[in-house]
């Protein structure tokens, strides 16, 4: 992916959530496969990628921590982080919050975040509206 698309992906889900963009760079040192080869860096809000071959996977997991530290001043992976997340890849995904039919890569997430997905997949999507943070 390059720095220009990453910026308009990011520029497009910030106009969507109503939040200023954070700024996207490649200054991320590789320390191996994802999540850990891109970060959020709260403090000047930018998210930084380990480079071209970053996937759309880990932009959205570092646009959410960007909507948490902007709306809750909130930066774990926690249950606020993951139903965040999935407000992010629903409206990436039109909808879609499942790794079905190309969509997020939950088997990438940390450990937290495929427990979640465990959850997630047995509720309603009646469930999953009402648990998303507005
Ligand atoms: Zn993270």
């Amino acid at each position: 992916m390059t720095l220009t698309k990453a910026q308009s992906i990011v520029d497009k889900l910030a106009k969507q959530f109503g939040v200023d963009p954070p700024l996207v760079n490649f200054k991320r040192k590789y320390k191996g496969r994802f999540p850990a080869s891109s970060d959020y860096v709260w403090l000047d809000q930018t998210i930084r990628l380990a480079g071209w071959d970053s996937t759309e996977f880990s932009l959205l997991h570092e646009f959410t921590h960007h909507l948490c530290w902007i709306n809750m001043k909130h930066v774990t992976h926690g249950s606020k982080f993951y139903w965040m997340l999935v407000a992010v890849i629903m409206v990436y995904y039109n909808g879609n919050y499942t790794s079905r039919n190309g969509g997020y890569s939950w088997a990438n997430e940390y450990i937290n975040g495929k427990k979640f997905y465990k959850k997630l997949l047995k509720l309603s999507i009646e469930e999953i509206l009402a648990n998303i943070v507005k």
